[in-house]
């Protein structure tokens, strides 16, 4: 709330001067066409957010809003038309946007494609190949519910989640969190994937969770798929597993890219050139992954990128339920203004150590 209300006032002093336009140009937006990431798009965020982290819900009256707003100042265009303006070979200066979808959620088929459809807007979904026509869950989302539920009954105390840990045979004696949601990303970015599996193994089997309670987090299925790709949608990949790619190497990181590209150009029968970052977190090696397996665009979450392939690390803004919202909780123009132009980079910064060799953009903290 605090900070909600930091943000508010910050965007109308920086509004009023024209410093949003002054903190657009120094933090690099305007030399970029603007890319936007959503995740789920529901119909009732309250109640969505009981069970799932927070700022990966846009409810589907939210989503319209911004929408709205974002048309009344740029041009929509597909990944590919973006992509030619990145490339050089668009000619023209319009102030265009292109909007994107991570994690390939069921809802988005139920909840913004028909907004989608009737505004014509056309968008990307960012897909990951292993849970496309399954019942099964993203390791985030489940990790996230877990730990909910696992912290539901009283407060977090300090070390509680690291003496939790090691109950499980996990060392991490420093990690700290404060939420469920902070625990969840700090274990993400802490460990291997085969240790993360060994923690959401452990909780369910201390407190099982009922089938049903994942149902909301399935994914598209390629029929799915198939209709979004005639109606005009962009498919691109988000690797086979969600798996955050700055904690593996080698044939791994190989599998993940390449295996899931091959899987889309399989079932879909058309050549994928998009690729999106999980959670936006890369490094050289990743980066490298994606350009050997063959993909034009790849897609992250802050504004740092790699001066030797720009067009692999295209910076995007991601927007939530709650990320446009004033300090009385209404809409705020103002507010979304900042977000794309990024003003807020300044004040919150990059949480990730790149390691990239020579970096664009501004050093990192
Ligand atoms: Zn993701
Ligand atoms: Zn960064």
């Amino acid at each position: 709330m605090i900070r909600s209300w930091a943000k508010t006032r910050a965007a109308g002093v920086l509004s009023r001067t024209g410093m949003d336009k002054v903190v657009g140009a120094l933090t690099g937006s305007m030399r970029v066409p603007v890319v936007i990431g959503y995740h789920r798009v529901v119909e009732d965020f309250a109640a969505s957010a009981a069970t799932s982290i927070p700022s990966m819900l846009v409810s589907q009256q939210m989503l319209e809003r911004h929408l709205d707003w974002l048309g009344r100042r740029f041009r929509f265009v597909s990944l590919d038309e973006l992509g030619a303006r990145l490339g050089g070979s668009d000619g023209s200066h319009d102030a265009i946007m292109a909007i994107t979808f991570d994690d390939g959620y069921r809802d988005f088929y139920d909840h913004a494609f028909p907004l989608l459809m009737q505004k014509g807007i056309p968008a990307a979904v960012f897909v990951v190949t292993g849970l496309v026509n399954t019942t099964g869950v993203q390791t985030h989302d489940k990790l996230y519910l877990l730990l909910v539920r696992r912290f539901a009954a009283r407060a977090w105390r300090p070390g509680e989640l690291a003496r939790m840990l090691q109950g499980f045979g996990v060392l991490l004696p420093n990690i700290t969190a404060k939420t469920p949601f902070q625990a969840t990303r700090a274990l993400l970015e802490a460990l291997p994937e085969e240790s993360i599996r060994r923690v959401v193994a452990a909780l369910e089997a201390e407190a099982p969770i009922p089938e049903d309670t994942f149902k909301p987090f399935q994914s598209l299925t390629w029929e799915m798929l198939d209709r979004l790709q005639r109606a005009g949608m962009t498919i691109g990949s988000h690797t086979r597993t969600h798996v955050l790619m700055t904690n593996e190497s080698g044939r791994r990181l190989v599998d993940e890219v390449t295996g899931s590209r091959e899987e889309i150009e399989r079932r879909m029968g058309t050549g994928v050139r998009h690729f999106a970052y999980p959670s936006g977190q890369f490094n050289t090696d990743s980066v490298n992954a994606v350009a050997n397996a063959g993909y034009r665009f790849g897609y992250t979450v802050c504004r740092h990128r790699d001066a030797e392939r720009p067009q692999l690390t295209v910076p995007r803004t991601l927007l939530w339920e709650n990320s446009c919202r004033d300090f009385r909780g209404a809409f705020s123009g103002l507010i979304l203004s900042c977000q794309i132009h990024r003003a807020f980079d300044v004040v919150s910064g990059c949480r990730q150590r790149h390691r990239i060799g020579r970096e664009s953009g501004n050093a990192q903290r």
